[in-house]
């Protein structure tokens, strides 16, 4: 395995992160004995960093994790990190209530890297009218948090704002072959380092799509390559070819993907790639693009939208919906990141009111409105938006400790 330094602490941190998003599952529920092997293996193979968080199967995945790690007897061995929920958080009391909960789900006293989860920048300025940050100093004063951080999904600006406005230790970005100019992108990661920030990737295969079966033109150019490697190693060794980056996390719930992560990881150093191979790579990702229904490239200069519609976050969600298939999942994670259930308010297409005010602002010409409409028809309707609602009242009902968890 190969190890990077978080510049913050000198902790020397597996290149390779394991997500604890989708362990194997019997049923409902995790299945303890699959993922209890999964984990042990990847630590024997120097997996050392372990990323749950509180939504995650409802609360299992942190319980889980907490057991194996304790019966094991190796938690001076791992790195474990969780996040804080910001959209669960209603008053100043909410945030020790969670963490609290966490340290008992996790059978420990302390949390190694701690997230305030899918930050923009509305959900921090609000998280922070809490208290939030008096909270973690004092938490961390204690030794019961060891590196602060946040996980990411919104705008450059915004990005490099929260960057700025607080001491932390680490962030946790969204980057991939497809996302180099998106959310964070590029700039963010190169700001985040240079401010001594240690970088955590997350999605560094676009959810899974980049894994999945690849547009003929894509499979054709990786084909073409003088080396021959999967879809996802090239996709994993682009972000690890970024000396800024010290882990990516891949949520992995199979053996066979654990084994290829950890081969893959086992030689995977930064500035590796051949000038050759990031120019196959570049067209690769070109090729998707070029699948792309809406040519909007997240650069946010449309935003604020008055109705609050997301409007790069709905294109976005509407772009993979028809590059990737996989469209029950595609519309699951538009109503569950702009629906509401991980964001405070509402963010969906349905709510374009056509102002057009944002159509002057937007370098490629979209016709913001006209596909707000396509996006509205295609990812939302009467069935889907209805049965949102009640996940919704659950998830919240989860959250606020209401139903067991
Ligand atoms: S046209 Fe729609 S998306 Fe654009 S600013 Fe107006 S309400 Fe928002
Ligand atoms: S201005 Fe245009 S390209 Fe930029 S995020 Fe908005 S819609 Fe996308």
């Amino acid at each position: 395995m190969n190890y990077r330094e978080n510049p913050a602490n000198g902790n020397k941190v597996s290149i390779l992160g394991f997500g604890c998003m989708r362990l194997p599952q019997k049923g409902m529920r995790i299945d303890y004995e699959e993922t209890r092997k999964q984990i042990l293996y990847a630590i024997e193979q120097g997996v050392n960093y372990f990323d749950t968080a509180w939504p995650y199967h409802n609360g299992e995945s942190e319980v889980v994790l907490g057991r194996i790690i304790k019966d094991a007897g190796i938690r001076d061995k791992v790195f474990i990190a969780d996040k804080l929920p910001p959209w669960v958080v209603q008053k100043a009391e909410d945030i020790e209530r969670i963490f609290q909960k966490q340290l008992e789900r996790l059978q420990t006293d302390y949390i190694d890297y701690y997230l305030i989860h899918a930050l923009d920048g509305k959900s921090w300025d609000r998280i922070r009218t809490f208290g939030v940050e008096e909270f973690l100093k004092k938490v961390k004063a204690a030794g019961k948090i060891k590196n602060m951080g946040f996980s990411f999904h919104g705008s450059r600006e915004d990005f490099k704002r929260i960057v700025d406005e607080y001491d932390w230790d680490f962030c946790q970005i969204q980057y991939n072959i497809l996302d180099e100019q998106n959310q964070a992108g590029k700039e963010g990661l190169e700001y985040a380092s240079s401010k001594g920030l240690a970088v955590v990737v997350m999605e560094p295969l676009r959810g899974g799509n980049l894994a999945r079966e690849m547009p003929s033109q894509a499979a054709k150019i990786y084909d073409s390559a003088p080396r021959k490697r999967s879809n996802v190693e090239w996709a994993l060794r682009w972000v690890w070819n970024h000396p800024q980056v010290m882990c990516i996390l891949s949520g992995m719930n199979n053996m066979e993907h654990i084994k290829e992560n950890i081969r893959i990881a086992e030689d995977a150093l930064p500035d590796s790639l051949t000038t050759e191979e990031l120019d196959i790579i570049k067209r690769v990702a070109d090729s998707y693009r070029s699948a792309m229904k809406v040519p909007c490239t997240g650069c946010q200069y449309c935003m604020p939208c008055p109705a609050g519609v997301n409007i790069p976050s709905c294109f976005e969600h509407y772009n993979n919906y028809h590059m990737f298939g996989k469209k029950i999942m595609s519309k699951a994670m538009y109503h569950a990141q702009l629906g509401g259930l991980m964001s405070v308010k509402k963010q969906l297409a349905s709510q374009c009111i056509s102002c057009g005010k944002c159509v002057q602002h937007c370098p490629q010409s979209i016709d913001i409105p006209g596909e707000m409409k396509k996006v509205s028809k295609e990812l939302e309707g009467f069935f889907i938006n209805n049965l949102m609602k009640i996940v919704g009242v659950f998830f919240k009902r989860m959250g606020r400790g209401e139903l067991k968890s």
